[in-house]
């Protein structure tokens, strides 16, 4: 299978109201622009370096998504380079990025990362301390938070709807509720192996990396 090929079979099992993210870590610039001019405009990266460079070699109407664990001392360098961080998963790395959004007066549109299966290998914030930080976040001026963003376990289609369920709740309870600096427009869950899943669970943003371009090597 080649991209255009996998990048079919993918959009046409997507709804149009799904915004799919080809996540390109490791992969070189030009299977990227060969995504592009198929018409992907949304890319998603997790190291900052990487998206660096990647933004600087690639059309400037690409979408950036940041999709890794955010260092605090990196912020700085993707500010004005990206259009989402789907990783917020502390209230300092929160201040952070007030504080150099701010500097710059632009406004950080990111996503709440939750741990949902409150796994020591993964990052995140438990849901305990959503309230937490969510509280934090309506004393912002630069930050609004648009939706939640997870990383199921590992495990077979019942256990990934368990926690797709269980996001989908969490969310729609934020939904139904008022906070400033918080809409929640987009659910990001499913990749590769389980996008199907997660959108009929209520996913509206997917992030598909293999599925696209093909194993990663490290
Ligand atoms: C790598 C990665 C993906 C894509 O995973 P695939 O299995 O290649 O689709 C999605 N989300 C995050 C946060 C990732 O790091």
């Amino acid at each position: 299978m080649n991209i255009l090929d996998n990048l079919k079979e993918i959009t046409n099992q997507i709804p149009k109201d799904v915004t799919l993210i080809a996540v390109s870590k490791t992969k070189p610039v030009a299977d990227l622009l060969e995504a592009y001019n198929l018409g992907i405009r949304d890319f998603g990266e997790n190291k900052v370096q990487e998206l660096l460079e990647k933004h600087e070699s690639l059309p400037k109407d690409i979408k950036w998504h940041f999709i890794g664990h955010l260092q605090r001392n990196k912020v700085k360098n993707i500010v004005d380079k990206v259009c989402l961080i789907h990783s917020l998963d502390s209230i300092r790395l929160l201040r952070e990025i007030e504080k150099q959004y701010k500097s710059k007066n632009k406004i950080a549109e990111v996503l709440i990362e939750i741990n949902i299966g409150k796994e020591e290998s993964k990052h995140g914030i438990l849901i305990e301390d959503l309230e937490n930080l969510v509280s934090e976040v309506e004393k912002c001026d630069f930050v609004k938070v648009k939706g939640l963003m997870a990383i199921i376990p590992k495990g077979d289609e019942e256990s990934s709807k368990f926690y797709f369920h269980k996001m989908k709740d969490i969310w729609s309870n934020l939904k139904d509720r008022q906070f400033s600096n918080v809409t929640m427009e987009y659910l990001s869950m499913g990749m590769s192996g389980d996008y199907a899943v997660a959108i009929q669970c209520g996913s509206n943003m997917v992030r598909i990396g293999e599925g696209i371009f093909g194993k990663r090597v490290y």
